[in-house]
């Protein structure tokens, strides 16, 4: 078994990210900048858009932040979202989700212009990468791509099974998996016979929020298990795989934590750079 280290992997991403805006800064130029919105004060989105600005600082992209009130309206935050969009000083939007219930979450992603969409969330970004030609990565997804690339893992022409069929985890990763010519199947909570799927699967994705859902007997020997899931149980984080009893089956696996998460930042660091050289047409 091998252990996909994470923080390694998206530090090194992060660090090619950080080299890059230095030497376009280093030629006069402004820095890349990430406005970040959050509305309310859920404690866990608090902490996501904390990591978000360190994670801009470390690599060298300005952040701003805009922190609304829990009971702001959809048309106060739709309004900031405009006069970002029209900003040529900002590169990247993001709202964090979940947003309070006053407010439609798909207004909102609606609302971000395609040219500023790190999240890649808008149709158009979404329409984008299943036609094959995406300009941001949706950044869990591209995360777990980048473990299977430097980790040496061949997708072409595997099984590749995804367990859960989210517009921010499953689907998109299952256009990614297809794109490198994966052959793809989408499980979702109404798969028949689940671990008959999974047991067919070279590479399997787990994105079902369900703690340790997938257990040894759904593994077939030699797989690739790469686990999203992030569930908090008790005062412990675990992932969607049962990784203890997992582990010696797999090829590789991901551990939770420092697998699959530390990658979405990282990748997000680099959509932000992306969009900034789109506008700057670098
Ligand atoms: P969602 O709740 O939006 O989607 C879960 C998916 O899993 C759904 O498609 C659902 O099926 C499917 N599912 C649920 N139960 C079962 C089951 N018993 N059998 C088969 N399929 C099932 O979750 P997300 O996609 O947003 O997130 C998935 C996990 O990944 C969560 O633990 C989340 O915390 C984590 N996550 C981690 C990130 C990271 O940075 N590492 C980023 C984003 C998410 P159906 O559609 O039929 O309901």
């Amino acid at each position: 078994m091998n252990l996909i280290d994470g923080k390694a992997i998206s530090a090194k991403c992060k660090n090619e990210t950080a080299e890059e805006i230095k030497a376009i800064v280093a030629k006069g130029m402004r820095a890349p900048c990430l406005a970040v919105i959050l509305v309310g004060e859920d404690p866990a989105s608090q902490v996501y858009v904390r990591n978000k600005k360190r994670a801009c600082e470390s690599v060298g992209i300005t952040s701003l932040e805009y922190l609304l009130d829990e009971n702001e309206t959809e048309e106060k935050l739709l309004e900031l979202i405009d006069f970002l969009n029209k900003d040529d000083n900002v590169d990247g939007i993001l709202v964090q989700m979940p947003v309070p219930k006053q407010i439609d979450p798909d207004r909102v992603i609606e609302a971000i212009s395609p040219d500023k969409d790190v999240d890649a969330f808008h149709a158009y970004n979404v329409g984008k990468l299943f036609t094959g030609a995406p300009r941001f990565q949706p950044c869990t997804p591209a995360g777990v791509m980048r473990l299977l690339s430097e980790s040496g893992v061949e997708i072409s022409g595997k099984n590749c099974v995804v367990v859960g069929r989210s517009n921010i985890v499953g689907k998109p990763m299952g256009a990614l998996l297809l794109a490198e010519n994966g052959t793809v199947t989408i499980c979702h909570s109404r798969t028949n016979n689940l671990p008959e799927v999974t047991r067919t699967a070279d590479i399997l994705v787990a994105a079902c929020g369900r703690p340790n859902m997938i257990t040894a007997d759904m593994v077939k020997d030699g797989a690739v298990l790469i686990d999203v899931g992030i569930n908090r149980v008790g005062d412990k984080l675990v992932g969607d795989i049962d990784f203890e009893a997992c582990k010696e089956k797999a090829s590789f696996i991901t551990p939770v934590p420092g697998g699959v998460g530390p990658m979405t930042i990282a990748i997000l660091m680099q959509n932000t750079l992306t969009s900034y050289k789109m506008r700057f047409g670098l």
